[in-house]
């Protein structure tokens, strides 16, 4: 049953203004429009909350973290109902996604009972070094306070209000204000749900968790220009993480903004791989490419690779495959419209040819491929941008130099992949270091879509991909978006943070 309101610090709060979702199918649903003054309310119950909540112990923040979990496996049902009806998603995807979601959760509960994320370095004193004694040093990592969140459209559960920005800031001990998304806004007030019964089984402060549901542009605006929100995590498109990070650049005191936005996830399919199993390739790229109808952060939207009847073979291949996958439905209308608009005008761009392409059913979107040259495709930057949807570029290099060429050009992506045979290592480890610089994770011989949450993920990348190449949104290390280094020096022990160690724990 939903409360069709915004949770701010433990309290159902409504407004005399109304939105409604965009079912699929069914009945819309109707929520009380969010409000500054709700923001307002929410940042100062979340720096509240960080007083005891940024101080508990690691095994509390685990139990909450567990309990969050909990609840939303207790609603499971319930959400993907809604799910299916807000976003068009099926129901195997969403019991997967919130499987990853409650995964994430617990994976961090986990991950901070190790100790692990403290850091805690000690360089002892040396009193009696010459010609100056050394203090004692010790370096701690510290949560940082309120954490403002904004999830992405694609991902309603695991990158939305419950999501790995939602947990990492948590699990570091920063209470969170997330700015409900208008695409999905029952899963939200779902989830919210499962925080409210979280809250009062643990007995956390009710501030450490506040969620604002859709109020337009301005409830992201005031949120993050919040003088109690210490740093930001996005995910969603490049226009809104880009307004919103100058934002959070333009406050009279800058907070991190940790975004991340779109990409076109490059494919370089090496000679010896295109000659070998290309039509395989084509076969697993136009999977990949269609999966979830192309909405995926991960999507691989460009293949580049040598002119040559191969080629030719490669591009006859993925066309065929594409042929046999129907339209799907997308997320919102605004996003089939943002689709048809974003592949008729690649359809037009000059010398691009169109391999295939159909007409986009109402909210849906069907499978296209367009080809060019390298050449052309380095001479028009429109090009390399994000059409977020299943869309996908052919880029025909004329020797290996254009290939590099190609690489050298890439905006900052979240992953760059390698197609490549044995035959193909002078050419993959010229290829490396040019994409080691482009992207946040290089494959080999598979596809990016579907990220492994673990502790080596690394889910991010140089601009556009994201604001900050040096953190990650998804993995353990998310965390450390949420913590900053602290050194005391010859502070007595009873003062200094307390390390956990699993032994602790026993
Ligand atoms: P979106 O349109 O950017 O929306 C994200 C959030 O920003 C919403 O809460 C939206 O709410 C708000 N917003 C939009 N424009 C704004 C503005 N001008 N000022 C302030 N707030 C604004 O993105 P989306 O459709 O949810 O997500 C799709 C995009 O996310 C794709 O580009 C995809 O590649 C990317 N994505 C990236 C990752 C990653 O990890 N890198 C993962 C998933 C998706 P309001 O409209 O109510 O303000």
């Amino acid at each position: 049953m939903l409360k069709g309101l915004s949770l701010v610090a433990g309290e159902w709060l409504g407004s005399d203004q109304s939105f409604q979702n965009e079912p699929v199918s069914g009945a819309p649903d109707s929520f009380a429009r969010g409000t500054p003054d709700m923001v307002n309310r929410a940042c100062e119950a979340a720096e509240e909350a960080f007083w005891t909540y940024g101080y508990s112990s690691v095994a509390d923040r685990a139990a909450f973290l567990n309990e969050v979990a909990d609840q939303i496996d207790a609603r499971g049902a319930d959400i993907t109902a809604m799910g299916m009806k807000e976003t068009g998603l099926p129901e195997a995807r969403l019991e997967g996604e919130r499987g990853r979601t409650v995964g994430q959760l617990r994976l961090f509960a986990d991950h901070i009972k190790s100790g692990v994320p403290l850091d805690h370095r000690h360089d002892p004193a040396l009193p009696d070094r010459a010609p100056m004694p050394r203090p004692d040093l010790q370096l701690f990592q510290r949560p940082i306070g309120p954490v403002a969140v904004f999830g992405a459209s694609n991902f309603p559960l695991a990158f939305s209000s419950a999501g790995g920005d939602t947990a990492a800031a948590l699990a570091a001990g920063c209470p969170v204000v997330v700015k409900g998304h208008p695409a999905h806004p029952g899963i939200a007030d779902l989830i919210a749900q499962a925080f409210e019964a979280a809250i009062k089984a643990t007995g956390v402060h009710p501030g450490v968790f506040s969620q604002v549901q859709d109020g337009g542009h301005i409830l992201g605006e005031t949120l993050v220009n919040h003088p109690l929100i210490r740093a930001v995590g996005f995910t969603g498109s490049l226009r809104a993480g880009r307004a919103l990070f100058d934002i959070a650049a333009a406050r009279p005191e800058p907070i991190p903004f940790f975004g991340e936005l779109g990409s076109t996830n490059p494919m370089f399919v090496l000679p010896s791989a295109l000659t070998n199993r290309g039509d395989d390739i084509a076969k697993g790229w136009a999977g990949s490419l269609t999966m979830g109808a192309g909405q995926f952060c991960t999507n691989p939207g460009i293949a580049v690779l040598l002119e040559g009847d191969e080629a030719q073979q490669f591009a006859a291949a993925i066309g065929t495959a594409l042929d046999d996958i129907p339209a799907q439905t997308m997320l919102t209308q605004g996003i089939a419209k943002a689709f048809g608009a974003g592949s008729a005008q690649f359809a037009k761009s000059a010398d691009v040819t169109t391999v295939v392409r159909s007409d986009n059913p109402d909210r849906g979107a069907a499978p296209q491929l367009f080809a060019t040259t390298a050449s052309n495709w380095l001479s028009q930057d429109a090009l390399q941008e994000e059409v977020f949807g299943p869309l996908g570029i052919l880029v025909v290099a004329k020797d290996l130099k254009e290939m590099h060429a190609v690489a050298q050009s890439l905006q900052g992506q979240l992953t760059c992949t390698l197609h490549l045979d044995d035959a193909d290592a002078d050419v993959a480890r010229s290829l490396v270091p040019i994409l080691e610089r482009k992207a946040g994770r290089i494959l080999a011989n598979g596809f990016p879509t579907g990220v492994e949450v673990c502790d080596s993920m690394v889910h991010s990348g140089p601009y556009p991909a994201s604001t900050n190449f040096g953190a990650t949104s998804v993995g353990t290390i998310a965390i450390r978006r949420f913590l900053r280094p602290v050194c005391y020096q010859n502070m007595p022990t009873d003062l200094l943070p307390t390390v956990t160690t699993p032994a602790d724990l026993q």
